[in-house]
């Protein structure tokens, strides 16, 4: 028996099938592929910020008639472009960035918690776009942590033409439990996606397709037609960028980065070939972590509450660094632990997701069994996260 959560993609519910891990029921979250979208629930309307679009479709409007019937992946279908380009005005992620840190208070901790006054990641902004394939109403987080995000992804947009950053599930205006998560609670959890080249190395819209050690993937889609599939390759500098930028957020302070072992070196390594500042790495050292869902597919992230708002009653998961601790000293804050308690997923058999799973072609199961060797703890020395 395992634990699985509700919204599987086909790809993760192979996941599960093969691997008897859960998505959920860590304190990081896991289930970062794509959904459909017929599985999208009823659209909220934000309190202020809501963009009036709704992007909806494929990612890959590939045709399936162009590809060759021994399912090799054909050279025009590993090039996917990216939709379309930024827009020229990004008013509304402005007005996100105008707002005071103060409008949204994060009440309780990350896995049993709430918000108010939360505010909506606009759908689409300079650099960076909410996934249209997740639930539209999961876009809430503190003020902090949605501007930072914008932040973060212009820096990446500003300095490095191309690309786009993806984020997955933030959480629910009023916060609360969210399907496929135990977090994403307080509005200070985000998954965010990794920058992904094409086969071809140009930048393409990012899939949560799981990565191996050489940071390569493969967009699988339908699990039982290899002729759909699309190699996928992590692109390291843009990834990075993002990443030292949201550590380097003049206002919001990552707790926690969850991540996979093989990409947290690849990052390390993109540091050392950058020249980037060395608190920068180390404080990325410090925060990554592989969970035992190993998040080989997206990044999550966890911020800690503010000083305002832990004296409003925002509870911070361990770690609570002392160099945290000691900027909330001289803020003259004692910061709150948010405990253990963590939410429990539904428990399915093994059998249960083998037929949810349905049938797999002969890549998917050669991928899945080739992931086993970093699903396990990473060496000795660096311990699962929580
Ligand atoms: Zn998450």
């Amino acid at each position: 028996m395992h634990r699985v959560v509700t919204r599987w993609s086909p790809l993760h519910v192979a996941l599960g099938l093969s691997f008897g891990v859960a998505t959920c029921g860590v304190a990081a979250c896991g289930a970062a592929n794509d959904e459909a979208p017929h599985a999208h629930r009823a659209q909220k309307v934000s309190r202020s910020q809501t963009p009036s679009r709704a992007q909806k479709g494929p990612e890959h409007p590939t045709s399936k008639q162009d590809r060759a019937s021994t399912g090799r992946i054909q050279k025009d279908d590993r090039a996917v472009p990216l939709s379309d380009s930024a827009p020229p005005h990004d008013e509304e992620a402005d007005q996100v960035l105008r707002l005071s840190g103060s409008e949204s208070t994060s009440l309780g901790g990350p896995n049993a918690g709430s918000i108010e006054g939360a505010v909506a990641l606009p759908r689409r902004g300079r650099g960076f776009r909410h996934n249209p394939r997740r639930p539209q109403d999961a876009r809430y987080a503190s003020v902090e942590v949605v501007q930072a995000l914008i932040r973060a992804a212009r820096v990446v947009h500003e300095t490095m033409d191309g690309g786009e950053l993806t984020v997955n599930d933030l959480g629910y205006e009023r916060g609360g439990p969210i399907p496929s998560h135990g977090s994403h609670q307080n509005g200070r959890d985000v998954d965010v996606l990794f920058y992904l080249n094409g086969a071809d190395g140009r930048p393409m819209p990012s899939v949560g397709a799981p990565l191996d050690p050489e940071g390569q993937g493969v967009d699988f889609k339908d699990l039982s037609d290899p002729s759909d599939d699309v190699a996928v390759q992590i692109d390291v500098p843009r990834t990075f960028r993002f990443v030292r930028a949201l550590l380097e957020d003049p206002v919001a302070v990552v707790q926690r980065i969850f991540v996979a072992e093989h990409i947290r070196t690849m990052l390390l390594r993109e540091a050392a070939r950058v020249s980037a500042p060395s608190a920068i790495v180390e404080r990325f050292g410090d925060l990554t972590c592989q969970p035992s869902y190993p998040h080989d597919d997206h990044f999550h992230f966890r911020f800690f509450c503010t000083a305002e708002d832990i004296r409003k009653g925002c509870l911070d998961a361990m770690p609570i660094y002392p160099w945290h601790r000691a900027e909330l000293r001289r803020l003259g804050v004692r910061p709150k632990w948010a405990g253990t308690r963590r939410l429990k997923a539904p428990i399915t058999t093994k059998q249960q997701a083998r037929r949810r799973a349905g049938p797999l072609h002969k890549s998917v199961r050669r991928w899945l069994a080739r992931r086993e060797a970093w699903m396990k703890q990473p060496h000795p020395g660096r311990r699962y996260c929580r």
